[in-house]
C-alpha cells in the first residue's frame, strides 16, 4: 500500500502590517480618572499633557510629511489618552488635522485608542466621516473587582455595550488587556480573552500589568496589597490567550510595553524585552504538542513527521535562548524535520 499522507494546520493569523501606523501621543489628555496602574508619561517617553495642543499637532503634521516622503502613506494613530473625551475644541482640531491629512494623501485612514465610558454617537459619527476607520478600548479586563480597584469608573455590562457602540458604528474594534492587574488570575484573563472574542474584537492587545513609579499601583505593591504575575506565569497564560485569538483567527498585535520606555521606572512586574517572541514561541509549541500528543496522532509513526511554518516564525520558533529545541526533540521535531517557507500557516505533515 502506498504511504498515506495527513496534514493538520494549526490556526494563526499573522498580523497585518498595511498600512503602518504613525502614532502620535496624547498622554493621560481627556482622561477622566486617573487609573490605578497608568503612568502614560513613562510609556511614551512624554510629558505633554498640559501643553497647548495647537504647537504639538503642528510638530505632528511636520512629522508626518517626512515619515510619508520615506515610507508612502500611512495610517495616523491618536494613542496615549482619552481621544473620545477630549475637549470640544481638541477635538475638532484632531480631526481637522486628520482631514487635512487625508485630502493631501498623507493618511489613508486614523484610528485612536480611548476609554469605553466616553463614546458617544455624535463623536463617533463625526470621526466616521473624518477618516477613523478604528477604535481601540482599553478594555484592560471585563472582571468587576479588578476593574473597581483599579479605579476604571465603569462597570462590565457598559464596557461590553461599548464594544457593540463600536461595531454598529462601522469601525474595526481593537480591544486592550491587562492580564495581571490587580485580583486578576490567568483564568480570569482566559476568560477576557474569549469575550473580546465573543464580542467582535478584531484584534486585541495584551500589555501584562507592570508596577510604574508614581501610581496608586506602586503603593498597593509597595504596602504588600498587590503581587504582580511572574514571567513564567505571563508567558504561559498569555500563550494560552494567543491560541484562542489564533482560533477565532484573530491578530494579538501587541504584547507588551514598547521597550523603549524608560526602565528605571519598573519598579515590578513581567518585564521582558522579547516578551512578545517569547509568547509566540510558547503558544505555538503549546498548539504543536496538543496535535502530536493526541490520541489520533500518538498511534502515527513519528518518524514520519514534519513541520512545515512561514518564514515569519524563524525568528522565534525554537524559543528565547533555543530552549524549544530540547522540548520539540522529545515530540520528535528535530530540526531536520522543521522548515520555513511560504506556508501561510504552520502545517505539520504525517507520512506511513
Ligand atoms: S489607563 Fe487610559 S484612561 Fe486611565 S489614566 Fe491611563 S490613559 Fe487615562
Amino acid at each position: 500500500m502506498p504511504p498515506q499522507r495527513r496534514q493538520v494546520s494549526i490556526p494563526w493569523s499573522a498580523p497585518s502590517t498595511h498600512p503602518r501606523i504613525y502614532p502620535f501621543f496624547l498622554p493621560f489628555r481627556g482622561c477622566v480618572t486617573r487609573c490605578l496602574f497608568c503612568a502614560q508619561d513613562i510609556v511614551t517617553g512624554q510629558n505633554t499633557s498640559h501643553a497647548p495642543l495647537k504647537p504639538l499637532l503642528d510638530q505632528l503634521w511636520l512629522g508626518l510629511e517626512m515619515a510619508v516622503k520615506m515610507n508612502g502613506p500611512l495610517e495616523l494613530a491618536f494613542y496615549g489618552g482619552t481621544f473620545t473625551a477630549l475637549s470640544d475644541l481638541e477635538f475638532a482640531s484632531c480631526l481637522d488635522l486628520v482631514v487635512a491629512a487625508y485630502a493631501k494623501g498623507l493618511i489613508l485612514a486614523a484610528r485612536c485608542s480611548t476609554r469605553p465610558d466616553t463614546l458617544n454617537g455624535s463623536r463617533l459619527s463625526l470621526m466616521r466621516k473624518a477618516h477613523f476607520t478604528t477604535i481601540e478600548l482599553g478594555i484592560q479586563s471585563f472582571n468587576q473587582e479588578s476593574l473597581d480597584i483599579c479605579k476604571r469608573a465603569y462597570d462590565r455590562k457598559l464596557a461590553l455595550s461599548a464594544c457593540q457602540m463600536v461595531k454598529e458604528s462601522g469601525f474595526k474594534l481593537g480591544l486592550q488587556l491587562m492580564p495581571g492587574m490587580p485580583k486578576n488570575t490567568p483564568q480570569i484573563f482566559l476568560a477576557d480573552v474569549a469575550r473580546t472574542l465573543k464580542n467582535g474584537a478584531d484584534f486585541l492587545r495584551f500589555y501584562p500589568c507592570l508596577v510604574l513609579a508614581n501610581t496608586g499601583l506602586a503603593k498597593l505593591w509597595a504596602g504588600q496589597n498587590y503581587q504582580p504575575w511572574d514571567l513564567d506565569t505571563t508567558i504561559n497564560t498569555l500563550a494560552q490567550g494567543l491560541n484562542l485569538a489564533h482560533q477565532k483567527n484573530v491578530s494579538v498585535i501587541r504584547i507588551g510595553l514598547p521597550p523603549q520606555m524608560d526602565l528605571t521606572q519598573v519598579l515590578a512586574g513581567p518585564w521582558c524585552p522579547d516578551l512578545g517572541s517569547r509568547v509566540q514561541a510558547w503558544a505555538l509549541f503549546l498548539a504543536i504538542s496538543k496535535i502530536i500528543g493526541s490520541p489520533q496522532e500518538k498511534t502515527k509513526n513519528l518518524t514520519s513527521m514534519t513541520l512545515n511554518l512561514p518564514k515569519f516564525m524563524q525568528g522565534f520558533f525554537w524559543g528565547h535562548k533555543a530552549e524549544l529545541l530540547k522540548p520539540y526533540a522529545e515530540l520528535g521535531l528535530t530540526e531536520s524535520r522543521v522548515t520555513f517557507g511560504a506556508a501561510s500557516c504552520p502545517t505539520l505533515f504525517f507520512e506511513g
